[in-house]
């Protein structure tokens, strides 16, 4: 099959090896250079043209940081999409962007598919990221042979937007638990109880999440922090969290504490550092 990858950062370039690797026919564009010169050693045809590489794709990925660059990207290359082709956007976007882009499609005569991924740099590496699909079902179905080598769940959200929902819902709980967690343990250690022990206690009790049983373990308290998604991607769902919340006029109170955290209160630590650093807010008063 022959397919194209638009950003080949952390995630984006996990895909491009683990498509080649499964014997797909993949070319790609990055404006980075470096990350151009990676993507040839993965075995992708590495294009300088983002217009030249989508001609003739059946199945066209999108990995890149935001909405805003999703939109821009898919402008310039919506009339050489190919006719009955399918972009899948894995980027974490916005349903609104989807939903146009889904319309663009339409007079363009292509699929557009929300699939915005879990699981971080290692799941993109290993085909086994988590994807949240959402669009024209038989749209979905035809991108099988490709979710199949990139993910080891996928799971079908609804129509057009709701993936990326799904998703800017899901970041904000994991913002939420990082902050949350990372104060519990701060409790208790001034209480005398040792991380180790009370993360033990609280993953086999009702308190537990993916922040306690996998990103305590994993990237904090050994000190890694190098899970390869950063603070700047995350402050970006927390923002887009608020900005699903106004426009849907609902209202988060419970969570704006923990968006303050983020976007205000922890300026010291700097967007490119580990999304995880955000548990050393606090640590210091
Ligand atoms: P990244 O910054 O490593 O990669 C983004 C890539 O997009 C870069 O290589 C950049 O050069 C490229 N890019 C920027 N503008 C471009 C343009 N106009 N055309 C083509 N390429 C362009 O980011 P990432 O960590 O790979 O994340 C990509 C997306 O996936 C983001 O939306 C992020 O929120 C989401 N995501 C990341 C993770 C993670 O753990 N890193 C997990 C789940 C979802």
């Amino acid at each position: 099959m022959k397919i194209g990858i638009i950003g080949c950062g952390n995630m984006g370039g996990g895909m491009v090896a683990q498509l080649a690797g499964a014997g797909m026919d993949v070319s790609c564009f990055d404006p980075d250079m470096d990350t151009r010169a990676r993507m040839q050693t993965n075995g992708a045809t590495v294009f300088d043209n983002v217009q030249d590489m989508v001609a003739g794709q059946l199945v066209i990925i999108l990995s890149l940081p935001k909405a805003q660059i999703v939109e821009a990207v898919m402008v310039e290359i919506a009339a050489r999409i190919e006719t009955g082709a399918i972009v899948l956007d894995t980027s974490t976007s916005t349903p609104a962007t989807s939903q146009a882009m889904a319309a663009l499609g339409q007079k363009h005569g292509f699929d557009f598919v929300d699939g915005p991924v879990s699981g971080g740099p290692a799941a993109a590496n290993s085909g086994t990221m988590t994807m949240l699909l959402a669009g024209q079902p038989s749209a979905i179905d035809r991108l099988r042979p490709v979710t199949d080598v990139l993910t080891a769940k996928t799971v079908m959200v609804g129509a057009s937007g709701a993936g990326h929902a799904a998703k800017i819902a899901n970041n904000m709980l994991c913002a939420a638990n990082l902050v949350l967690v990372a104060e519990a343990v701060r409790m208790c250690e001034a209480a005398g109880v040792a991380p180790d022990g009370l993360l033990e206690g609280v993953n086999a009790g009702s308190g537990r999440s993916g922040v306690s049983e996998v990103n305590f373990p994993k990237w904090v308290l050994n000190g890694a922090f190098d899970s390869g998604f950063t603070m700047g991607l995350m402050r970006k769902d927390v923002g887009l969290a608020l900005e699903l919340a106004q426009q849907t006029g609902v209202n988060l109170d419970g969570f704006a504490g923990i968006a303050d955290v983020w976007l205000n209160q922890s300026t010291q630590i700097d967007d490119s550092a580990d999304f995880n650093e955000i548990t050393r807010h606090g640590a210091e008063t």
